[in-house]
């Protein structure tokens, strides 16, 4: 059971953040005052006055950023969808406003969980059912998923989703060789005619690929970017090119590459108080034998960096070492230990995501979007580690109650 829905009784009150560094998704911006009615961010600009009626919150020097977007995480499809709506809930206490599921098991359980309305939970997308054969990643986890069984199935394949209401696609394509084991995947041919006829649909589409040969495999399909970095064997420049050519976005998923580092991030006192219980133990957990994973895809941070190739941010939460909200801070640090600036690594998990997954209302701090925004203590401008500061998080104009 969902406690009583408390968006019907909460009026957005107009709201001027001042004394903040505003920093827009892209640069820190000629600002300190941040004007909120409604559910939009209506003025940005210097020494604002509060309108009749306003509420003033006082960020004493702190940063006001656009509401972080996780893009890749999997939110829960079993239990109770109050036990799914926590996951949720646990992300937009770490200032994540939106989070974009890779990939589910119940699209309906999932469908449901997007049309809550309480104001303490962030936003929600999803691929729903990833196209997939018999034996593959994640099918072979699972007693019942639909597959695909040759390119005579995929336009009903993406019919089915796009009546669910899959907010974009995800393709397997992936031999399991990177974690040691042999399993059937996706043919060139199937996963060509997946892409096409999902963009037939209008619909995005990625592709889960974790060696470089089917990540070559995706490209030649046609998809629009990459859910994780390669971790086969490193980047190089000549490949950062070819991914450049083929105008991909790369979500790196550091986080679940360096999944040992979870349990420290579950003694940071600033995150801590913030992790649900629940999820505590799966933070502390790690995945096996991940050496070269780490190691190859920090390493690719610089390189697909200085290629021009769009980077997003994104935990892969809730796999082992990872979890709602809290990682996103851990992905941030590890973009700039991987040579991002963090400027840069504030628009991947800003500013980017909102423009390659085509969420045209969020992502910057400017006039006339919405009002998904962050107040840290500090400045993660020049510290990245002052994203885990959070003082406030507003979603969609309403202020998230502490
Ligand atoms: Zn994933």
């Amino acid at each position: 059971m969902l406690g009583a829905p408390l968006a019907a009784t909460i009026t957005r009150m107009p709201t001027l953040i001042k004394h903040v560094r505003v920093f827009d998704g892209v640069e820190v911006v000629d600002a300190d005052c941040v004007l909120i009615q409604g559910d939009q961010i209506v003025m940005v600009s210097r020494n604002l006055s509060a309108p009749t009626g306003c509420v003033v919150v006082e960020g004493g020097g702190g940063t006001l950023l656009p509401g972080f977007i996780d893009a890749h995480v999997h939110t829960p499809d079993q239990g109770t969808l109050n036990e799914a709506a926590a996951a949720l809930r646990q992300a937009l206490r770490f200032g994540v406003t939106t989070m974009l599921c890779m990939g589910c098991r119940y699209p309906e359980f999932v469908a449901q969980l997007k049309t809550l309305k309480e104001p303490d939970l962030c936003d929600l997308r999803s691929a729903g059912i990833v196209a997939s054969v018999d034996g593959s990643h994640p099918t072979q986890f699972f007693d019942y998923y639909p597959t695909l069984h040759g390119a005579g199935e995929v336009e009903s394949f993406i019919d089915a989703r796009v009546r669910e209401g899959s907010d974009y696609l995800k393709i397997i394509i992936e031999d399991s060789s990177v974690i040691g084991k042999s399993t059937p995947f996706i043919s060139s041919e199937v996963s060509t005619a997946v892409a096409a006829q999902a963009h037939s649909h209008g619909l995005l589409v990625v592709a889960h690929a974790q060696s470089r040969r089917f990540v070559e495999q995706a490209i030649e399909s046609g998809v629009d970017g990459l859910a994780h970095q390669y971790v086969d064997q490193p980047l190089t420049p000549e490949f950062a090119q070819v991914l450049k050519s083929a105008g991909v976005f790369v979500v790196m998923t550091l986080a679940v590459y360096h999944s040992r580092e979870g349990a420290k991030l579950a003694n940071d006192p600033r995150l801590n108080p913030k992790i649900d219980a629940r999820w505590r133990d799966i933070l502390c957990d790690s995945v096996n034998g991940q050496g070269q994973f780490r190691e190859y895809a920090l390493a690719a941070v610089r390189l697909l960096r200085d290629a021009g190739i769009p980077i997003l941010a994104g935990s892969d939460a809730a796999n082992p070492g990872t979890t709602y909200g809290a990682s996103m801070h851990h992905e941030l640090e590890l973009l700039v230990r991987g040579g991002l600036t963090t400027a840069e690594a504030l628009t991947a998990a800003t500013m980017a995501p909102a423009k390659h997954f085509r969420l045209r209302d969020r992502g910057r701090i400017v006039p006339g979007l919405r009002a998904d925004l962050v107040l840290v203590q500090g400045d993660p401008t020049t510290d990245i580690d002052a994203t885990r500061s959070i003082q406030d998080v507003w979603r969609n104009g309403i202020r998230l109650r502490r």
